[in-house]
Formats: C-alpha cells, sequence, structure tokens
C-alpha cells in the first residue's frame, strides 16, 4: 500500500529533509585524504542527534552505524570502519534522518583529493541521471516513467545501471512501497499521485550492473571490481511537477 502524506507529514518529512541534506554537506566537508570513515560517521551521527533527530539506518536490520559508506567499487551499504580514505578514492555516502517519526533518506558521492577522469565523469552521470528521472516525477506519471528516464540516460552514456537495488516510497517507515527501480519501461509501474514522497535512487556502475555482497552480509561491490558512484533525494510528488526535500 502506497501512504499518501498530508500537508503536515510533509513539512516533517522536510525538516528532516533539510537535517539529511546539511549532514551530507557537513560530510562532504570533511571528505579528505587520511580520514577514516568511522570519523565520518561519528560527526554524522553527532550532527543528527544534535538537531533532535535520529539516524534511521542505525540498528536499521542491524546495521550498525548512522551512514552507509561506499569506497570505489562498493555499491553501497559500506560499513564505516578505521579504513583510511586515500586521494583519488570516490565516497558514496548514504544518510537518513527521522525526526517527529518520519524520514528523509539522501547520498552523494564526493570526490577525495584528485579523482581519475573517468572516476569523475562516473558521479557526474549519475548525478544527472537522477535529475533525468526526477524530471517525470510527477502526477499522473508513472514510477517506470522515471526508471525508463533513468535508465536510458546511464546506458546512452556507456553505464550500467544496478538491478539489484532500487529506490523506495518513505515516510513513516524509512522503505516503503512503490519501489522504485533504476530501470524498467515508460507507462508501466504504480501512479504518480500527489503526496506520494520517493527516494530515487541511481547507482551506476562502470562495466556491467553485476554486484555480490561481502562476507560482513552489507557491503555491496561490483562483481568485476570497478567503480560505483549513488546518489539520491528524497522527492514529495506536487500537482506540477515535484519537490526535492534534500537538497
Ligand atoms: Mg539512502
Ligand atoms: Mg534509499
Amino acid at each position: 500500500m502506497i501512504h499518501i502524506k498530508s500537508d503536515r507529514d510533509i513539512t516533517l518529512m522536510k525538516k528532516a529533509g533539510n537535517i539529511v541534506r546539511d549532514t551530507l554537506n557537513l560530510v562532504g566537508s570533511l571528505v579528505k585524504p587520511g580520514v577514516s570513515t568511522k570519523y565520518l560517521d561519528k560527526k554524522a551521527e553527532e550532527y543528527i542527534l544534535n538537531c533532535g533527530a535520529i539516524p534511521s539506518f542505525k540498528g536499521y536490520y542491524g546495521f550498525p552505524a548512522t551512514l552507509c559508506i561506499s569506497i570505489n567499487n562498493e555499491v553501497i551499504h559500506g560499513i564505516p570502519s578505521d579504513r583510511i580514505i586515500k586521494d583519488g578514492d570516490i565516497v558514496s555516502v548514504d544518510c537518513g534522518a527521522n525526526i517527529c517519526g518520519f524520514h528523509a533518506d539522501a547520498a552523494r558521492t564526493f570526490p577525495c583529493g584528485n579523482i581519475s577522469e573517468e572516476a569523475s565523469d562516473l558521479i557526474k552521470i549519475t548525478e544527472e541521471s537522477f535529475f533525468q528521472g526526477f524530471k517525470y516525477a510527477k502526477e499522473g506519471n508513472r514510477v517506470g516513467d522515471i526508471s525508463s528516464a533513468i535508465q536510458e540516460y546511464v546506458e546512452s552514456n556507456g553505464y550500467s545501471v544496478v538491478k539489484a537495488f532500487t529506490g523506495h516510497g518513505i515516510g513513516r517507515e524509512l522503505h516503503e512501497a512503490p519501489e522504485v527501480p533504476n530501470f524498467g519501461k515508460k507507462g508501466f509501474g504504480a501512479l504518480l499521485k500527489k503526496g506520494m514522497a520517493l527516494a530515487i535512487e541511481p547507482m551506476v556502475n562502470i562495466g556491467t550492473e553485476h554486484i555480490r555482497v561481502l562476507d560482513d552480509n552489507w557491503t555491496v561491490v561490483t562483481q568485476n571490481g570497478k567503480l560505483s558512484a549513488h546518489y539520491e533525494n528524497t522527492i514529495i510528488i506536487t500537482l506540477d511537477g515535484s519537490e526535492i526535500i534534500t537538497l
């Protein structure tokens, strides 16, 4: 069942959205060679708690941290650790926060120091693919309109979309219906209605879409060992287009 948000719900979701946006901006400013992923996680957690919010991911199915931090060939769900970020790494940071019972969820891929041209193009196309999909996020369209626009843009630029994980509805739960895949067909999928809240999140690989999960049972990596990038925002469907609440 897809939950339609009331005006009050949306006001609260926007509060959560602002906190997630500001946390990601803070973390982005701290991504530098020599910093551990655990340090970034600690700073994010402190910031979210200081805002009177709760990190959405910590404890979710047992996830042990506030942020998912996924470096280079890691796609999503990387666990913060003593790992030190190096010059040339690309660092995907996924963050969720809950305030007054509502979640927002967003992700960015940050460059650390000087990254390769290939890495920088991957980050750019991943981010742009979100906005290609977002164009179709309006009342009367279907989820497949968003999905197919993302897929088409990514593939026409020579990359592949991860299919094993998807975007999602969001609200009182971190993950709600409907699923928002990064692949699909125009005109198919759930009908978009005013008041729906969605997390749209392209995960884009160099080479094939295939992934595997590491022995920690969380970290998703590319099967070919090549780079992957992630970009996500929470959006609210309105009558005339839509609103991004985590930007
Ligand atoms: Mg996320
Ligand atoms: Mg998400």
